[in-house]
Parts: structure tokens; sequence; C-alpha cells
């Protein structure tokens, strides 16, 4: 079971290093916890995690970080392909293939995220899949350190989530595709996450504004 909080663009270094010691004070041993802050807030702990990094040691890019930056802190853990980093940041899916391509080869374990927005999702779950099998060119899904994310967009910071049984059609179909652990994101709060765990082929979830408060991202820890 995993636990994963994202914290996208939230929280000084300071709040993270106290999140982290307040999130310790409980144990979860049997449970695999990460947590994603932003980069000014990476420290060396192995919960942590980066949300984000360049396909490249160093180099002239600027505005973004690389492997000798993740390093410093012992980094070994990335997301890759957040809806928002694809519709936001514009990143497409050959330069999100390069960049799983980089952080496999240096041994990440790689949290990758797919997921349909609305429309896809109005056709039905056949199509649904079509579209996720575009967000999966190019990727290793055999990678031992690869743990697939499904976050549909249309669930993601909108408080609702997917329905337990798109969840469990959903996360069905992708087992098909491999057998890593998916986890489930878009809207996953205290009064969801423990039928949400429950679902077949669920093994874990990736929680964005819930995961803020370390009460509640503790007592989801507890319920999972
Ligand atoms: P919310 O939990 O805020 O919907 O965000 C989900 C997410 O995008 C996690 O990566």
């Amino acid at each position: 079971m995993i636990v994963a909080a994202n914290f996208k663009m939230h929280k000084t270094r300071k709040e993270t290093k106290e999140y982290l010691k307040k999130l310790k004070s409980i144990n979860f041993e049997d449970i695999k916890v990460r947590v994603f802050p932003p980069f000014t807030a990476l420290f060396e702990d192995e919960l942590i995690g980066a949300q984000n990094g360049y396909p490249a040691i160093n180099g002239a890019y600027t505005g973004e970080i690389g492997l000798e930056q993740l390093k410093e802190f012992n980094i070994n853990k990335i997301l890759i392909g957040h809806s928002e980093r694809r519709n936001i940041l514009n990143e497409s899916q050959e330069f999100i293939a390069k960049k799983f391509e980089f952080f496999k080869k240096e041994n990440f374990e790689i949290i990758y995220c797919i997921g349909e927005p609305l429309e896809i999702r109005k056709k039905g779950i056949k199509e649904v899949i079509k579209y996720l099998k575009t967000q999966l060119i190019g990727i290793d899904l055999n990678y031992q350190k690869l743990i697939i994310a499904y976050e549909p967009v249309w669930a993601i910071g909108t408080g609702v989530s997917a329905s337990i049984e798109e969840i469990k059609e959903t996360h069905y179909e992708i087992r098909k595709l491999t057998n890593r652990p998916i986890l489930y994101g878009g809207s996953v709060k205290l009064n969801n996450i423990e039928e949400i765990l429950k679902v077949e082929n669920v093994d874990g979830v990736l929680v964005g504004s819930a995961s803020l408060d370390v009460k509640t991202f503790k007592q989801m820890i507890q319920i999972a």
C-alpha cells in the first residue's frame, strides 16, 4: 500500500520540515509513504521525492533542476507526467518519455501519472483506455521502480473523485498493461479514501489538497 502526498506549489522548507516531523510521530512500517514538496523545500529524507526534474545532469536549462541538484539531497524518487505539467506547462509525451528514460537510468522510483479529460471520460471506458495508452507511449511498464498513478483530470482539485465503478473499471484495464502498483488520485479525501483503497487493483493513493494538512494526511495513512 502506497500513500503519497503531492504538495504542488504549496509550503515552504520550514513548513515541510515541520510537516515531516509531525508525520513521523505515527508508525507506518507496513505502508509506503511518500511526500513531494516543491523544489525549494527538498531535503534529504527517505520519504521525500521531487515533483519534477529535467532529464539532464546539469546544463543550460534556465529555470530547471537536474540530477546534480536532486542528488545534493539524495533524492531518488520523482513524479513524472502529472496532468498539471502536461496541460499547464505543455509537456509533450515525447518529452515526458525522455524524462522517464533519464530517471529510469538513474534508478529513480518513478510515480508516473496518467489521466483523461472529462470529454474523453464521457465517451466511455474504451475511449478512456485508448487515451491513457497515448500517455504511456515510450514508457517501460515493466520498470521495477515504476508506480502508476491514475488521476482523471476532471477529478483533480474539483472535490469530485471518480466513482468507485469508474476507478474499478479503469484500474482493471490498466492492470492488463502492467503488474506495477497503480495509485488512484483526484479528490481523495478523508471521507472517501477507505472505499477507494478497497477497490480491486488500487494499490494506494496520490493525494493533493487533502495532504496539505498533516493531521488529515496522518489519518489517511492510518486508514490505509
Ligand atoms: P487533489 O487531491 O487536490 O484532487 O489533487 C490530486 C493530484 O493531482 C495529486 O497529484
